[in-house]
């Protein structure tokens, strides 16, 4: 196809996108109450998001540069017939690299903190959802969708357009390849719990080469950093919370309470309930840990002296060793497993 031709496909493009965008609330992830989300960080950028007073600064990159080659190719069915496939790939070479940033709707995403908040030294920042979608109205903040395969009706849609040559059925398979292709991911991804946000409007700006969108303090709510976070770093944290206005935690992994949780400038617990953190409502009274039932400590600190005392002479090793037979014991065993 022409340079013309490729011009006007991406006209087109531009156009209903902007109107697949004011038409769609379906994608958005309001009608299911969730008013938070998540964004993971290294701790060496941190003096770099709050680098402009008022806002933070994120980061962008383009689906060229962030979607792997199987995403890229997950939108459709290879087994498709090559003269459809071709149609399909001038269609994808026209979708505009738009600025794209991700988020969590979730902060306590363990593998999330590993990756993208370096082993747990990082910080996770919150942001307010619905303050963002107006903030950053025509710009889709969206759901990954999860898939095993491609999507099946985008081969129909293909076929269809392929078929009737009708600009409206072009249009229709316009629409459906940017979902896909900016919103859909390999299910192995799925423990993420994404959502982008593609920049349509060019709100980001080019820093030293980087897209960086950015969001004003009102929009961000807490900062939690790491376990691991340095030492050194957690009064800039403090001062940039105070600063913006924004709660300030830190992560805990937790010796009984099964999932990650936080804690406050006053060690209080918080605990993330699927849409928001919460005060914890049970506590242990010793190491403040949550707990999932009501009660006074811990499995952990329940243990007592006597306990441990009694524990220690019902262990049969102890036994074992009081009459000289644990080594004779122990090589035995480790034969018999050989
Ligand atoms: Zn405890």
């Amino acid at each position: 196809m022409g340079r013309i031709g490729k011009k006007i496909r991406m006209k087109c493009f531009r156009k209903m996108l902007s109107d697949f965008i004011l038409n769609s609330i379906s994608l958005s992830s309001e009608e299911l109450f969730v008013s938070k989300i998540y964004k993971y960080f290294n701790n060496d950028v941190l003096d770099l998001v709050f680098d402009r007073d008022g806002f933070c600064g994120v980061k962008c990159s383009l689906p060229k540069d962030y979607n792997d080659p199987y995403e890229l190719f997950l939108g459709m069915d290879l087994n498709t017939p090559p003269e459809l496939l071709a149609f399909y790939y001038d269609v994808i070479s026209e979708i505009p690299q738009s600025p794209t940033t991700c988020f969590s709707y979730s902060p306590i995403v363990s593998p999330m903190w590993a990756h993208y908040a370096n082993n747990h030294s990082g910080f996770v920042l919150e942001f307010d959802l619905e303050g963002m979608q107006e903030y950053f109205e025509g710009n889709p903040i969206w759901d990954v969708t999860y898939r095993k395969e491609p999507l099946e009706q985008l081969k129909n849609i293909l076929a269809r357009a392929v078929e009737t040559l009708k600009p409206r059925h072009s249009y229709d398979l316009q629409e459906a390849v940017f979902v896909e292709s900016y919103f859909s991911k390999y299910v192995d991804w799925s423990y993420e719990q994404e959502c982008r946000l593609v920049d349509l409007k060019n709100k980001t700006e080019n820093i030293a080469g980087n897209d960086i969108l950015y969001i004003p303090y009102e929009f961000i709510t807490s900062i939690i950093v790491g376990p691991k976070f340095p030492d050194d770093k957690v009064e800039t944290s403090k001062k940039i919370s105070k600063d913006a206005g924004l709660d300030w935690y830190e992560l805990k992994i937790g010796k009984s309470y099964p999932k990650p949780y936080m804690i406050d400038f006053d060690k209080k617990s918080f605990i993330f309930n699927n849409s928001n953190i919460v005060s914890s409502e049970h506590c242990c009274t010793n190491c403040s840990e949550p707990l999932e039932v009501d009660r006074q400590l811990c499995a952990w600190c329940s243990i007592t002296e006597a306990h441990k005392n009694d524990a220690a002479m019902k262990n049969p090793f102890r036994m074992l060793n009081q009459i000289g037979k644990l080594d004779e014991y122990m090589d035995a065993m480790g034969k018999v497993g050989r």
